[in-house]
């Protein structure tokens, strides 16, 4: 026996997830906060007892649930916190799918999916965006799957998805749907809280939020479901015990305790940016797509290696290539306006040594 063979067979087709991280000067390439922490989580672990590090954590987290709860406005048992939001998606496919059930996905939409789902021997189904990037309800109910996945704003065109869609596919479905809502604190409070109503009414919904975007806590991998409690229960014992560890709750409560003006201070220079950044990349002659989040699709020729070239030049965003109805793209994620300008004096070169 190989030792591939030794190995479930619904692992031998997964690839490592390998984006280039490599070091670069301005890293504009995973959407996270670009500013940097904020203040008060930062003293907090700056002054952490070192029982913070020599014990265990709590088993589930409850302090930073009670902390999420009261930030989200809702009650501590409709939420259950992972590592990261990956961990909560991943738990939560888990528990509402055996192997072999259906997943059905946005196609284009989050990478992880598809991974996740054949992690958990689950079929993954892509479900095509139209031309406009919305879901087409009907496309998946049709597919009959299990869980059903949706992300708004979406991961990586950055439109919202229509309500009205979701809510048909919500009442219709006979299984679950996860709505990753990683980036609704940049598509305004409306997205923000539409969600978490709608979900915890229906009682088959999971939201998916995260710490590592707008809160910038992306190292501690903090990330939180809202579900009605039986939901959320379920996927916590799918993703067990001790999954938060005590530096990042304690980091994390304290961000959202105090930190939570800093946040909303950094969430609108992200939107005042990210329209200024569109604008000028207009005027490269470029037409990005419009976003509710904070990073900017832009449609251009040959991605990979107008990517590699920025790269090279100190900038590293997301190439996309081939996408569908718009073909190759780059993901530029917004931050301060100084690396707003870096950025778009290095794509305009890299675009002009394309020609
Ligand atoms: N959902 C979406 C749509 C994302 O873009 C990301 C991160 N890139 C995640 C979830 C996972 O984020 P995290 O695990 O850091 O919470």
């Amino acid at each position: 026996m190989t030792t591939l063979e030794l190995a479930r067979a619904c692992y031998r087709d997964i690839d490592l997830y390998a984006p280039d991280r490599s070091p670069c000067a301005i890293d504009l390439s995973d959407n996270t906060n670009l500013w940097g922490i904020p203040p008060a989580a930062e003293l907090a672990i700056r002054q952490a007892p070192i029982a913070t590090v020599t014990r265990y954590p709590s088993l589930y987290a409850p302090t930073l649930k009670r902390a999420l709860a009261d930030y989200a406005g809702v009650e501590p048992d409709t939420v259950v916190t992972g590592c990261g939001s990956d961990d909560v998606l991943d738990s939560a496919i888990r528990a509402f799918a055996e192997p072999g059930d259906r997943i059905a996905y946005p196609d284009p939409s989050f990478a992880m999916i598809p991974i996740f789902a054949r992690m958990n021997g689950l079929e993954p189904v892509a479900v095509p965006l139209s031309q406009s990037f919305d879901v087409d309800a009907d496309a998946f109910l049709a597919t009959d799957a299990r869980v059903i996945y949706l992300c708004s704003p979406n991961n990586p065109t950055g439109n919202v998805m229509s309500a009205e869609a979701i809510e048909r596919i919500i009442a219709n479905t006979s299984g679950v749907v996860i709505l990753d809502a990683a980036y609704s604190e940049f598509g305004g409070p409306a997205e923000m809280h539409r969600w978490t109503e709608i979900a915890l009414r229906s009682g088959r919904t999971l939201i998916s939020r995260t710490m590592s975007k707008a809160f910038g806590l992306a190292g501690l991998r903090v990330g939180y479901g809202i579900a009605s409690p039986a939901l959320a229960a379920e996927v916590e014992k799918s993703r067990g015990p001790y999954k938060v560890n005590a530096i990042a709750e304690r980091a994390a409560v304290t961000a959202l305790r105090e930190d939570v003006a800093w946040v909303n201070e950094h969430v609108a220079l992200a939107i005042r940016n990210r329209e200024l950044l569109s604008t000028a990349l207009a005027t490269l002659g470029l037409a990005p797509l419009p976003s509710a989040s904070n990073f900017v699709l832009v449609p251009v020729h040959n991605a990979a290696e107008t990517g590699r070239r920025m790269r090279q030049a100190g900038v590293a965003v997301r190439p996309f290539p081939g996408l569908p109805h718009i073909g190759d793209a780059l993901r530029i994620s917004v931050g301060p306006w100084e690396m707003m300008e870096t950025c778009i004096d290095v794509l305009g070169k890299a675009l002009a040594a394309n020609d």
